[in-house]
């Protein structure tokens, strides 16, 4: 008999196969004591083990791209942290420790040392145990930590998956993945979205599963179907063989044109984008020329890093969003690291503030690769709050003849006020990541607090509608570029509050456009109104996806 449990939906389609459990952790290894004659011996096996490890991780972020390709590097470079390697080392001379106990408490000391730091530094700690397990299992000869590799399609059950398990995913064997914890924009939310793998995340229930049984995953309906009817099994995995393309022309079923653009992190995601037929980028993060850098890149660096994503666009808008630093992407020559209370603090435009120098120079960058390419370039500024703050944004693009300047919208405060800000915009872009965060004061990682993390909620749809109100007012036009605009299901409810585009991952262009295609704008209106008058996010789903349930049901979302 069916049983089915429910969690956060975090990346949709739907998926049937058999559930591989992720391996149990790495056991802690016991304190045992050297004799003084393998001291060294057991250095340069320590040494070995960090070196395969690091390796094998470098090897496998050579095989993917993007922010996969990112966070695996990451892990490889941890691996080859000269703090954990000397702590570890010292741990095996002066206290006669074996090279994996020596291994685990270092790394537990580093650990611990992050967490104390608190967000964002704290989150690395997974990083630091993730590596320590490695290094462990490498040691010791155990079933080492990580994606299983079984032989076939499986779907991925795991108490939460660390940021290199899925930059690792490979979507032509895990079909689909469940986690325990995780929130909807944890790494697994955004990682799994990119990769087309329908996942849920935060199911109760999900510990029961065991390897073998066979379950039927729904990244839509944020739903697992144990022992699941055959016919819908056979559907879901007819779906997964042929993923939906986009033909390049967003539109509801009556013609009304909504652009579906891509969000872009670097150049390859740019080339990838342009690939999908993506009508442009509704949100290009230029953070990418900035992160993990020591210094703020020269005018010319940043000239050719940025032209380089504009010449995948020729003759299409490319909205480019200036430096969002601090918070969940602290940056040290910007963004100070001792705040209390980073979400809130010098982050986004607001470091213009500080250093308005940077800002000048990325925007005569950003004007001069314009210049140079044929893009139709748009610029934006990150959490802007105040009339003001887009005032002064747009003057200073302007004095770049910079001439289509906006804002993005995720501070609930731009969206109140909206009108205001928008006498002075010339666009927006809803960024519901941290729209979402701000208003129902829920952090964006925590998988904890998902069931109010989630865009379906009314509060912040009716944030949505109220920008939008306030942008007609002047004749501005409003997107989406937050993970919102990446829910097929949800994409009519944003077209009938107002929003005229929606720039997502890659993946869901093809499925975004299928929901647009099949609903009328009346339909959009009508379904807005429905959701805005639920009394809770989870409602507003339900109802929403009751009413759409014919068009989703055809499409297998
Ligand atoms: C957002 O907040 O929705 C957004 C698109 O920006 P980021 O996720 O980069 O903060
Ligand atoms: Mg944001």
């Amino acid at each position: 008999m069916s049983s089915t449990l429910t969690g956060a939906p975090v990346s949709p389609g739907r998926a049937a196969g058999v559930v591989v459990t992720m391996p149990a952790p790495v056991p802690e290894p016991a304190t045992t004591r050297l004799p003084a004659d393998q001291v060294d011996d057991a250095v340069d096996r320590l040494a070995a083990a960090a070196r395969t490890v690091q390796e094998r991780l470098t090897e496998q972020a050579g095989r993917v791209t993007g922010t996969a390709s990112e966070v695996l590097s990451v892990t490889a470079a941890m691996a080859g942290d000269p703090t954990l390697a000397a702590e570890a080392e010292r741990r095996v001379r002066e206290d006669a420790l074996s090279p994996e106990r020596a291994v685990w408490e270092a790394a537990g000391g580093l650990a611990a040392q992050l967490e104390a730091l608190g967000p964002p530094l704290s989150e690395r700690s997974r990083d630091v145990r993730d590596v320590r397990d490695r290094i462990v299992a490498e040691l010791t000869g155990a079933r080492p930590p990580g994606v299983p590799e079984p032989g076939h399609p499986f779907v991925l059950v795991a108490d939460d998956l660390a940021p290199a398990d899925t930059a690792s995913l490979d979507p032509e064997t895990v079909v689909g993945v469940v986690t325990i914890g995780g929130g909807p924009t944890s790494h697994t939310a955004i990682l799994t979205r990119s990769l087309g793998i329908p996942a849920v995340v935060a199911v109760a229930g999900a510990g029961d599963l065991r390897d073998g049984e066979t379950v039927l995953v729904d990244g839509g309906a944020g739903s697992v179907v144990r022992d699941p009817d055959p016919d819908a099994v056979a559907a879901a995995r007819h779906r997964d063989s042929a993923r939906r393309e986009f033909d390049g022309h967003g539109r509801t079923a009556d013609g009304v044109p909504v652009q579906l653009m891509a969000n872009v992190a670097d150049p390859d995601g740019a080339r990838a984008a342009a690939e999908a037929g993506a009508e442009g980028v509704g949100l290009f993060r230029t953070e990418f020329c900035f992160l993990g850098r020591a210094a703020e890149p020269s005018v010319a660096e940043q000239v050719n890093a940025y032209r380089r994503v504009l010449g995948a666009f020729p003759g299409k808008r490319v909205v480019v969003r200036t430096l969002d630093a601090g918070a969940d992407k602290p940056l040290g020559f910007v963004t100070a690291d001792d705040e209390p209370n980073p979400a809130l603090g010098v982050r986004g435009l607001r470091t213009a503030g500080r250093h308005p120098d940077v800002l000048d120079r990325q925007l005569r960058a950003i004007a001069e690769a314009a210049a140079a390419e044929d893009a139709e370039v748009w610029v934006m500024a990150p959490m802007v709050a105040t009339p003001g703050e887009a005032r002064d944004f747009v003057a200073a693009c302007a004095a770049h003849g910079l001439s289509q300047a906006g804002v993005m919208v995720e501070v609930p405060a731009a969206a109140i006020r909206s009108r205001s800000v928008f006498e002075h915009a010339a666009f927006g872009s809803l960024g519901t990541n941290d729209l979402i965060q701000y208003t129902m004061a829920a952090d964006r990682v925590l998988g904890e607090l998902a069931a109010l993390s989630t865009p379906w909620q009314p509060a912040v749809l009716e944030l949505v509608r109220a920008t939008c109100e306030g942008a007609a007012a002047h004749d501005r036009p409003v997107g989406v570029c937050g993970e919102a605009a990446s829910d097929p299901a949800l994409a009519p409810v944003l077209v009938g509050l107002g929003v005229t585009s929606l720039s997502m991952t890659i993946r869901a262009l093809g499925d975004v456009a299928a929901v647009l295609a099949a609903t009328t704008s009346d339909e959009c209106a009508e379904l807005a109104r429905l959701a805005c008058d639920q009394p809770d996010a989870e409602s507003a789903r339900a109802a929403v996806r009751g009413k759409l349930h014919d068009v989703l049901d055809e499409l297998a979302l």
